[in-house]
């Protein structure tokens, strides 16, 4: 099972990502917990990433594609993964499109969580605290600009993956537990 969790900061794709992981033998693959390694090693690339990410810019397509395509083809993720913050461009879609049907593979579903973008705010302030500002993009002006670039560049993906019927649409406004509950049902329907 090969799943994409979309949305925008802060709409719970970790934390729904991380759920599946745990309840299925899928692998969750984090685009930006890849990142944030990279810059926390300090290497030649860490040190590049680390102002795109706290401006909340997309880093290359040419770097995350090349990411991705060596995660998926691991042995760990020969049952499924789950991808949390990828694909965030068109041509980060069309790529994975290609390099799965090389593999002879599919994304059998797309959780879009859909939230109200004025609760963001508060819910990534939330996230500051709990994790003691461990993020430099989680403030209000990088949220500002994260939001303008998923508006831009991200969210016009989602009608390519509606025209393949694999888009399903989640309130993520909900508890988290709710939210948790109705992609439980799509998965359990998919494998009946
Ligand atoms: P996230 O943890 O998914 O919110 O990602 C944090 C940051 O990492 C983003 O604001 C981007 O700067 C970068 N990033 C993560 N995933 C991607 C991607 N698929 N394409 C480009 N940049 C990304």
């Amino acid at each position: 099972m090969n799943i994409i969790m979309f949305g925008p900061p802060g709409a719970g794709k970790g934390t729904q990502s991380e759920y599946i992981q745990s309840q299925y033998t899928i692998k969750m693959l984090s685009t930006g917990d890849m990142l944030r390694a990279e810059v926390a090693s300090e290497s030649q690339l860490g040190l590049k990433l680390k102002s795109i990410l706290a401006a909340g810019e997309l880093v290359s397509d040419d770097i995350i594609i090349e990411l991705i395509a060596n995660c998926i083809s691991e042995p760990e993720c020969q049952k499924g993964f789950i991808l949390d913050g990828f694909p965030r461009t068109v041509a980060q879609a069309e790529a994975l499109d290609n390099m799965l049907q090389h593999m002879g593979r599919q994304i059998d579903h797309v959780f879009s969580l859909e939230v109200d973008q004025g609760a963001l705010l508060d819910r990534i302030k939330k996230r500051a605290a709990e994790t003691g500002g461990a993020r430099d993009d989680d403030n209000e002006e990088t949220l500002r600009n994260r939001l303008e670039v998923y508006d831009k560049q991200t969210a016009p993906i989602l009608p390519y993956y509606e025209e393949k019927g694999v888009l399903r649409q989640i309130d993520g406004m909900q508890a988290i537990e709710e939210v948790t509950n109705q992609i439980d049902g799509y998965l359990k329907e998919k494998a009946a």
